[in-house]
């Protein structure tokens, strides 16, 4: 089981989150098939994004989402998660995975790329506006990318420590853990607590000779860390999607009816493949048909992007600007 442990140090100064996502990261890993490289900067993302949740939300149902662009062969990692203890994500190309840095170690960061940015989303469901922000990537190791998000966009000063270790191609040991400086820390405090990070080293080995809790200790070390969540009972961490077979069907409207008709004819129905987790789903041609002729839908006239559909709440708003560049008009 992947999971979460919190913890205060220095009289409440310091911020601890903490993660072992090793099982996470694996089912990651195994449902997206990727290579060594590309499975540690998801899970590097993954991670991250769950430790965000503890530190960017409030409410359960609230999502964090981290998007980084990176100018690298990966093309883009997506990670999703809340206070639920869910996530998950994606990499746009699963099977990159360059030679070995000189110390061993896999290359993320030319993965990734150096230049790009790590964009974070903060939705307040169901209704809030969600709220965006980006920031230049500082390496594309994913680690310090999200702790200069923390510092230039949140004005959060912050350790971050991201980490996926592996065996062959199989995921062995994953974690991370935020050291978040409140903004009332003793100064010494934060001194002590950057040496100790440099000692720790890279967080996989620590992890591969100690427990969680203790490499949290050993981050504190001098610094006197309680522990917020009970030793026995970590908050778990899951990797889980929330596609369903009515999205797999919402998604097939956007087809015109003539191209709907052409799956079923053609295919006897359609394939869904949901690229959050990979599951495939098979849309009938009775759930297919289930979605109308068509009348009454509003499509765009350059691109036949569909921009309304009678009994779903409206999609695409009046004033928007289609993916093709026109002005959306929706008839009243
Ligand atoms: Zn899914
Ligand atoms: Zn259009």
């Amino acid at each position: 089981m992947s999971f979460i442990h919190r913890g205060l140090a220095a009289d409440g100064g310091i911020r601890v989150i903490a993660a072992d996502t090793t099982d996470l990261v694996a089912d990651a890993t195994r449902r997206h098939g990727t290579r060594a490289t590309a499975g540690a900067a998801l899970g590097r993302t993954l991670t991250g994004s769950l430790l965000l949740s503890h530190v960017l939300l409030k409410k359960p149902e609230d999502r964090v989402t981290v998007k980084i662009n990176g100018d690298g062969p990966l093309g883009g990692i997506i990670a999703e998660a809340g206070l639920d203890g869910s996530a998950r994500g994606y990499v746009a190309h699963p099977h990159v995975d360059p030679p070995i840095r000189d110390d061993g170690k896999l290359n993320v960061g030319a993965a990734v790329g150096t230049r790009g940015t790590i964009e974070v989303t903060r939705s307040h469901a169901p209704y809030g506006e969600p709220f965006s922000s980006a920031v230049d990537l500082m390496s594309g190791e994913v680690a310090e990318d999200v702790a200069g998000y923390l510092a230039r966009s949140e004005q959060i000063a912050s350790a971050v420590l991201l980490g996926v270790y592996f065996e062959a191609e199989t995921v062995h040991t994953a974690g991370g853990v935020i050291l978040q400086a409140m903004p009332d820390a003793d100064p010494a405090a934060l001194t002590l607590l950057e040496a100790n990070v440099k000692a720790l080293g890279a967080l996989t080995d620590s992890l591969r000779e100690r427990s969680l809790i203790d490499t949290m200790h050993e981050l504190t070390w001098g610094l006197d860390m309680h522990l917020m969540t009970d030793a026995d009972k970590p908050l778990p961490v899951r990797y889980a999607c929330r596609c369903s077979d009515e999205k797999a069907l919402e998604a097939l409207a956007y087809f015109s009816l003539e191209e709907r008709e052409a799956m079923i004819a053609q295919d006897g129905g359609a394939e869904a493949v949901c690229h959050w987790c990979g599951e495939t789903r098979w849309v009938t041609p009775e759930q297919i048909r289930s979605l109308g002729d068509g009348t009454g839908e509003v499509r765009c006239p350059d691109c036949q992007t569909l921009w309304y559909r009678p009994g779903v709440t409206t999609m695409v708003r009046d004033g928007e600007i289609c993916s093709c560049g026109r002005p959306v008009e929706l008839p009243n």
